[in-house]
């Protein structure tokens, strides 16, 4: 297990501090009231190819290995919840494809995605079932050489822009993963405004009516879809969402170092109350924990362990909960200012638990961390 970076790492993660600081912290609260992010970010994260880093050079990545990942995944955490979500959402589709889809599809999507031509959204949740997956009921139904989608998705990052679509849907009783373009016809979004955080990751709407797509828009094979195709994107997602925690709680701990440094109270910065010194050491020692964690389960993927899933979930749910905490504090030693547009740690805050729900509730994650870990049965 490696517990300090290398000189590599740690020269990478200088540059991607350098360019989260530069290109995304300082538009974050602008992006989070627009509720939207510019396309001109969009190209810049494309350009420097950090929309899927992980993919090789000529499909647009940079052949990054998972834990250096996670080190660029806590810097755009750290500088905006949004952007996170949305290289965690090209990834997911973009991995998928690579994993499972057909040479056509790995052809014709994949490098697209990573070069930001294609924007791609995940779309497995609906109105009525969440955690509940498996019990989706948007349907496929093959008719000659085409499958005719019908259904409803909510809670989708990035459906208000995206050109393609993941699609998860029963046929016969089966899940599959189908790819569909937003120009397909019985194909429409709508807007969700107004969420708690992330409120820059486009959320919205589909709406599958006899959605005709072609038979080669399946992704692996009918039954595939969700142990498969979307185990694959969601693991990818848990460890984005894990290090990205890491970045909103690192970015909490450094605004309450600068604000209790600056802010005087009964004739004393403020950091000099033992209580406050609590909060600040309460944050430093779990921003280091979850960052651990984030790095074990990053060195597990790299190893192609067979508890980098497990470790992810771990990961993921530690730092989720964490970054709800910290943030939590990070607001309370602001004070009045906490709350105000001036300081970053209300959105880091909102941010924060939104992170708790999605890629698996804090509560999924605890019922499958159990179930996975084998019992360690001591002699004597
Ligand atoms: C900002 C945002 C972005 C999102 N982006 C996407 C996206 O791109 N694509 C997508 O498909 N979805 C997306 N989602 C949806 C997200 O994945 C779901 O919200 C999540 O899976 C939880 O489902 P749910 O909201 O229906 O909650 P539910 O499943 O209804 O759960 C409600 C509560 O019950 C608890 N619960 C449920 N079952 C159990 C159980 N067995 N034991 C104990 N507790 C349980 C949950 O932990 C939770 O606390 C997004 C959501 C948000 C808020």
């Amino acid at each position: 297990m490696q517990l300090e970076l290398t000189t590599q790492q740690k020269a990478d993660q200088a540059i991607f501090r350098a360019f989260v600081d530069e290109t995304i912290a300082p538009n974050a609260a602008q992006h989070e009231q627009a509720e939207a992010l510019p396309e001109t970010l969009i190209n810049t994260l494309a350009q420097a190819r950090y929309l899927v880093a992980t993919l090789p050079p000529e499909a647009g990545g940079l052949g990054m290995d998972m834990l250096t990942y996670g080190l660029l995944t806590e810097e755009v955490g750290r500088g905006c919840g949004s952007v996170r979500n949305l290289i965690a959402v090209q990834g997911m589709v973009a991995h998928a494809i690579l994993k499972w889809g057909t040479l056509a599809q790995k052809g014709k999507w994949v490098a697209k995605i990573g070069q930001g031509e294609t924007v791609a959204a995940f779309a497995l949740t609906e109105p009525n079932i969440g955690s509940d997956a498996g019990n989706a009921t948007t349907s496929a139904t093959q008719v000659g050489n085409q499958y005719i989608l019908n259904g409803h998705k909510k809670w989708i990052s990035f459906a208000q822009r995206a050109d393609l679509f993941l699609i998860f849907a029963q046929c016969e009783g089966r899940m599959g993963a189908f790819l569909v373009e937003r120009n397909t016809p019985g194909f429409t979004t709508a807007p969700i405004s107004g969420l708690l955080g992330l409120r820059a990751s486009m959320i919205g709407e589909i709406q599958l009516d006899n959605c005709a797509i072609p038979q080669e828009n399946l992704v692996g094979k009918i039954g595939f879809g969700l142990d498969f195709v979307a185990t694959t994107s969601l693991d990818y997602g848990r460890y984005s969402t894990a290090c990205g925690c890491v970045g909103i709680a690192q970015g909490c701990l450094e605004a309450s170092q600068q604000y209790t440094h600056e802010r005087t109270q009964f004739g004393v910065p403020i950091k000099s109350h033992q209580l406050v010194q609590q909060m600040l050491t309460n944050m430093i020692v779990n921003v280091g924990a979850a960052r651990l964690l984030c790095y074990q389960a990053g060195y597990l993927r790299d190893k192609k362990s067979p508890d980098a899933i497990r470790s992810t979930m771990i990961a993921k749910y530690f730092a989720s909960t964490a970054a709800t905490t910290i943030a939590n504090d990070a607001v309370q030693l602001h004070g009045a200012n906490g709350c105000g547009p001036d300081y970053p740690v209300q959105r880091y805050l909102r941010d924060a638990k939104i992170q708790e729900i999605i890629e698996g509730t804090s509560q999924i994650q605890q019922i499958k961390i159990a179930e996975l870990t084998p019992l360690l049965r001591r002699k004597g």
